[in-house]
């Protein structure tokens, strides 16, 4: 006993040391909870407004530190950018989605697209092809139409963006413009560049009923939408207020709390079969 005892007690000076180890050699600690399987997906539904339909998913990532728990994406995936990992980090979703959309793919609708955040730095990446076309025999690709999720500030430092798109869109991955007013906004962008779908940011939408007058600048996006024929995703649409109002307004696609959170493939799948069966 005295040796068990021995022996934990040495188990766990060394998972400490490990800990603090990980803690001072920064990058590793994403390679490492890759490993580890600690990253996994959450699905967000995508909404048609028309038809309050489920018409695709967005997929986001979780990480659960075993140690701090639930890290916030918005800061691990900053970190991994800063780190470098944010290419590997975003192959593993390659992979974990992949496997996730076989199992969703008997639930959600033939066509129904699949979003995925791509970082710029990815896109610039020398294996972000090669990454790409991998994902894309991984996946069950006749049932879903694959979106990348793209922010704004990645056309200002991408010269290449038009030729990388054009590369995309021969593969049948459609490209959606992320977080749409938070950044440089430039409206010029909309034109020089073949995107399918704008995605307004939820800080437009959260506007809507708070303030009397609603912005001009959201009016105004909409409108260069419609005429652009731009497929619209209004972000974080939490009441029905809102929802009415984007509809009028031609927003084409909803995602948000008010239909659901993100969630895990089995709770997407229970979703899909309440809402089916509603
Ligand atoms: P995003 O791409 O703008 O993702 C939408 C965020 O809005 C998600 O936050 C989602 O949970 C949240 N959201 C959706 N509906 C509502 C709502 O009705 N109300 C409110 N308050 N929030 C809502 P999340 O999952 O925390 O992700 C934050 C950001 O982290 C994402 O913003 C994205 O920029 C980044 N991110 C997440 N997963 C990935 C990933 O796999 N790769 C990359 N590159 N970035 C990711
Ligand atoms: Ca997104
Ligand atoms: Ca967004
Ligand atoms: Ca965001």
């Amino acid at each position: 006993t005295l040796l068990a005892g021995l022996l934990l007690a040495m188990l766990a000076a060394s998972g400490c040391w490990l800990f603090f180890l990980l803690r001072y050699r920064p990058g590793k600690e994403i390679s490492q909870a890759i490993k580890r399987n600690e990253f996994y997906v959450v699905y967000q539904p995508l909404i048609e407004a028309r038809t309050g339909r489920v018409c695709g998913v967005e997929a986001l990532l979780r990480w659960t530190h075993p140690v701090t728990g639930p890290i916030p994406p918005d800061a691990f995936i900053s970190y991994a950018e800063s780190q470098n990992m944010i290419v590997p980090l975003t192959r593993h979703l390659f992979a974990l989605v992949a496997r996730d959309a076989w199992l969703l793919r008997r639930y959600l609708p033939p066509g129904a697209t699949m979003g995925i955040n791509i970082a710029p730095a990815h896109l610039t990446d020398n294996g972000f092809r090669q990454d790409v076309t991998e994902w894309l025999a991984a996946m069950p690709q006749d049932h879903f139409a694959c979106v990348f999720e793209i922010t704004e500030r990645t056309m200002v430092s991408e010269q290449n963006a038009a030729e990388i798109f054009d590369w995309l869109h021969a593969r049948q991955i459609t490209i959606a413009i992320d977080d749409f007013g938070t950044g440089h906004s430039n409206l010029i962008y909309l034109e020089k560049f073949c995107f399918d779908y704008l995605k307004i940011d939820r800080g437009f939408v959260q506007s809507i009923g708070r303030e009397t007058i609603t912005s001009p600048v959201l009016d105004a996006v909409l409108n260069l939408a419609r005429k652009l024929q731009l497929k619209t995703v209004a972000e974080g649409v939490e009441t029905g207020e809102q929802a009415a109002w984007l509809l009028k307004r031609g927003v084409t696609h909803f995602q948000g709390y008010l239909f659901s959170r993100p969630l895990p493939p089995n709770e997407l799948i229970c979703y899909l079969q309440t809402r089916q069966a509603a």
